[in-house]
């Protein structure tokens, strides 16, 4: 019996429920993923216990010299993995580690242009709600009514506004991010060139997408999305000037102690990532995304930008009588799991929407290839083409579940 199972009934039971959950459903949420067990119990282990502010072999608290090792070799391993200098692996998540490379580079009010939330943008990219947006002015570029970014738009807004800093990378963008010519126009304009890669990292691991590198000044991500790992961020940079910034814009100027047993975590997922099995992986998430948007275009729905070149798509539903937020309903009551999310030419509230986002990653962490993606792509048309009939969302849960008993990845909620 596992310790929180005879210590502490409440949130074993919960985790039991939650590890169902998981077990059961489609979790194609294209944020999230399924951490190996081994991620698991790296998070789970006693490096919890260790204070150590400060960075390997210049803390302010004895008995570092374990987790010294440890945190040199998560950054090790990642500086390998994305091909750079420098990696700072301390921040908790990734928009702390987008507020890093903010404080780092920036002074309050100094202009950033970053893309629209409600274009695949992502909050920390200046939304007036966020830090971002409050300590910064912040400006925006978006996609056109295809869907894409549009470069020489983008060039343009920059030319005006003559931000300090460009932001790139988006939380909902099907398409691969051209780094290089983000360059030129952050060069045209005299800008740092920022590019947020947290939902595409474990494709550039792969070099499944393009590489930020050489092109980008400063690079976050997230551990925990395409890549597979624990729950949090961290930073790279080519240059030496910037990279000691960062680290004092993590600590002391964002965060204290570093969560050792994270850092664990991520050494053990970046070492996952480096292995050979990755890119076969990385490439299976990509086919598994083009076959969620070939078989749903040919079922007659829009698929934003006409298809993907990443792990998700985009649903939009400006031409049917049904919202995102109907679609995301009724899909979750046939046990598939997505999102609603704004498409180019919105017009509902953000809590509403005319679109979904589906993302190909954690069922292909489950094992599930080019069969099992065409078969949930056909239950998506059925439940979007029944939107309002609950005997047939009740059919496709059932053979949701079926589906789902043969890709177990867990046999216990905890490590
Ligand atoms: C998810 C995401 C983040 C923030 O990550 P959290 O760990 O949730 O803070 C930042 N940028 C982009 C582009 C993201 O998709």
């Amino acid at each position: 019996m596992s310790f929180l199972a005879k210590n502490d009934a409440a949130v074993y039971e919960l985790a039991k429920q939650e590890l169902e959950r998981q077990s059961y459903n489609l979790e194609m949420i294209a944020s999230e993923n399924f951490a190996s067990p081994s991620v698991i119990e790296a998070m789970g282990s006693i490096f919890t216990n260790k204070y150590a502010e400060g960075y390997p072999s210049k803390r302010y608290y004895g008995g570092c010299e374990i987790v010294d090792k440890l945190e040199q070799l998560a950054i090790d391993r990642v500086k390998e993995l994305f091909g750079c200098k420098f990696a700072n692996v301390q921040p908790n998540s990734g928009s702390q580690a987008n507020q890093g490379v903010y404080q780092a580079l920036l002074n309050p009010y100094d202009k950033i242009l970053g893309m629209d939330l409600s274009h695949g943008g992502h909050l920390t990219h200046g939304a007036k709600v966020s830090s971002s947006g409050k300590t910064y002015q912040s400006f925006f570029y978006g996609v056109n009514l295809n869907g894409r970014i549009d470069y020489d738009r983008v060039r343009d807004i920059a030319k005006i506004v003559q931000p300090k800093l460009i932001v790139c990378g988006a939380s909902a963008y099907p398409r691969e991010i051209e780094f290089k010519t983000f360059r030129q126009i952050a060069d045209e304009v005299g800008a740092y060139l920022f590019a947020d890669i947290a939902h595409i990292a474990g494709l550039v691991a792969a070099n499944e997408h393009q590489n930020p590198f050489p092109h980008a000044h400063a690079v976050t991500s997230t551990t925990h999305k395409t890549l597979r790992g624990p729950r949090g961020g961290f930073i790279l940079t080519n240059d030496e000037e910037i990279s000691k910034k960062i680290n004092s814009a993590i600590f002391p100027g964002i965060q204290g102690g570093p969560l050792e047993n994270i850092i664990a975590a991520k050494a053990v997922g970046f070492g996952e990532n480096l292995k050979p099995e990755w890119k076969t992986y990385a490439k299976q998430v990509k086919i598994n995304a083009k076959i969620l948007a070939d078989v749903l275009s040919k079922e007659g729905f829009d698929v934003v930008s006409g298809g993907t070149d990443n792990h998700l798509i985009l649903l939009s539903f400006l031409n049917r009588d049904f919202s995102g937020k109907d679609a995301d309903h009724a899909l979750e009551n046939a046990g598939i799991t997505v999102n609603k999310n704004t498409v180019p030419g919105e017009t509902r509230s953000p809590f509403v929407t005319s679109g979904i986002r589906i993302g190909s990653a954690a069922l292909t962490s489950r094992g599930m290839k080019d069969k099992e993606f065409t078969f949930i792509a056909q239950k998506i048309a059925e439940v979007l083409n029944n939107i309002n009939d609950a005997n047939i969302h009740a059919k496709v849960r059932k053979e949701v579940k079926e589906l789902s008993s043969n890709f177990i990845i867990y046999d216990k909620p905890t490590y």
